[in-house]
């Protein structure tokens, strides 16, 4: 059931307050003390590097599969190479197959060294790994148990959170949707105030004075009206 223009208003007043009272404690919420903020920055870090590592580790892992076989195809070809050698008798042609073998024998060597490298990288990268997963566990069973402490140090701003949660869906559902939707857009991109009063003929929002007709529109208005300047909800009060 949608109420209709004329008490749309007070919904939306008294649904810009729950917001307002929301903010507050939201604020109070995540102002973490100290030691759990620096745990809170801790995990965050630690994530930003598992991310990292994830990411070499899979590029790493898909070089060297590339590698792999390049260095496959290399010992076939030496060993090719090697073969022809034992078949050759003629002098100039033993040269040629000697330089052959060595330039197959470079090739791979020049592919078996990155690859024990990158093998290396991915082992001590893995390890890292690891190390940081069991010390991110910690923290975050640290995190927890200190949370929790806080939270029931903020017992009273967790309830009222969950009482004005509910009302604002109450409010909420007195609105269609697209009149909850404008309400999130003028509270996002209006720095969380979407209905303002007016004052001495002046929006309380952006501080620009009305004009004189929008005034009188807005005393006769049957529904809510926007700040001509600022696009928010005004009222008189
Ligand atoms: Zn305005």
């Amino acid at each position: 059931m949608y109420a209709g223009y004329m008490t749309l208003l007070p919904v939306l007043i008294e649904l810009q307050a729950t917001h307002d009272y929301l903010r507050t404690i939201e604020r109070d919420l995540t102002a973490l003390p100290p030691d759990l903020a620096a745990l809170h920055s801790q995990i965050k870090a630690q994530d930003k590097r598992l991310g990292e590592l994830e990411r070499g580790i899979t590029e790493g892992t898909a070089q060297v599969g590339k590698l792999t076989k390049e260095l496959e195809l290399a010992k076939r070809l030496e060993e090719h190479a090697r073969k022809h050698l034992k078949t050759v008798d003629q002098k100039v042609k033993y040269a040629a197959a000697i330089r052959e073998v060595d330039e197959r024998e470079r090739q791979r060597h020049g592919l078996e060294r990155p690859l024990k490298e990158l093998e290396a990288r991915l082992v001590a990268a893995a390890k890292e790994q690891t190390e940081i997963k069991a010390r991110r566990i910690d923290a975050q069973t640290q995190f927890d148990e200190l949370h929790q402490v806080f939270m029931s140090e903020h017992e009273n701003q967790v309830t009222a959170r969950g009482v004005l949660g509910k009302k604002r869906k109450m409010l909420e559902s007195q609105m269609t949707p697209a009149e909850v939707t404008r309400f999130g857009r003028l509270l996002s991109q209006r720095m969380g105030r979407a209905v303002v009063k007016v004052e001495g003929g002046i929006c309380t929002g952006c501080r620009v004075r009305l004009r004189s007709p929008f005034l009188l529109q807005l005393q006769e208005a049957k529904g809510p009206l926007g700040c001509e300047s600022c696009q928010r909800i005004v009222y008189i009060a």
